[in-house]
């Protein structure tokens, strides 16, 4: 078997001195001192968050302070890691909604399964769930990484609601807006 010896260039004096070395370290050291920081405080600092950021999943309301949600269980049946349960239920007698939809009675999430997918939000038909910018979460124990419905809508909110599902009469204003009559 042939061996092939590779010829190595010899060190020169400067390069033996390793004093380029230590000067090209120093260098990028006293680059990084003057230009801007890099690091935050945290947690007293909080990071800019980008609009879009999809952090932990949360429920929210229509602007009239309805729950969308109508526990369809389709983010349930989605979740890779089955970490959505929802125990379907009742809506209250007098809203008005009673006899044609549900409300989750109870509606889980376990942060400890949760791989921040995005599946949820992207299969609700009630745009009901939501991704936001909450990208923090701690606890002592395995319950507390359990997000309960009402900490859910407290993360989620009310965002604004394009469709107007319960306001006949601002979807007829919308849709007379887009599509004037000639
Ligand atoms: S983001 Fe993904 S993993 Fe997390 S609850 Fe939604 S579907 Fe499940
Ligand atoms: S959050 Fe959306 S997909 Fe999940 S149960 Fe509610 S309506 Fe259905």
């Amino acid at each position: 078997m042939a061996v092939i010896q590779v010829e190595r260039k010899p060190l020169s004096f400067a390069e033996r001195t390793y004093i380029p070395q230590v000067l090209g370290g120093l260098k990028t050291t006293f680059k990084h001192l003057i230009s801007k920081k890099q690091t935050l405080e945290y947690p007293e600092q909080r990071p800019e968050i980008p609009p879009g950021y999809r952090g932990v999943p949360t429920l929210v309301k229509d602007p009239n302070g309805r729950e969308k949600c109508v526990s369809c269980q389709l983010c349930e049946f989605v979740c890779p890691p089955k970490a959505i349960r929802i125990t379907p239920g009742e809506i209250p007698a007098g809203s008005g909604r009673e006899h044609v939809e549900k409300a989750p009675k109870a509606f889980d999430i376990d942060m400890l399964r949760c791989i921040y997918c995005g599946y949820c939000q992207e299969v609700c038909p009630e745009e009901a769930i939501f991704l936001q910018n909450q990208f923090s979460m701690s606890g002592y124990t395995r319950e507390e990484m359990v997000n309960h419905k009402d900490k859910l809508y407290e993360l989620g909110g009310t965002l604004p609601d394009q469709h107007f599902k319960w306001d006949k009469k601002k979807a007829a204003e919308i849709a007379a807006a887009e599509h004037p009559s000639h």
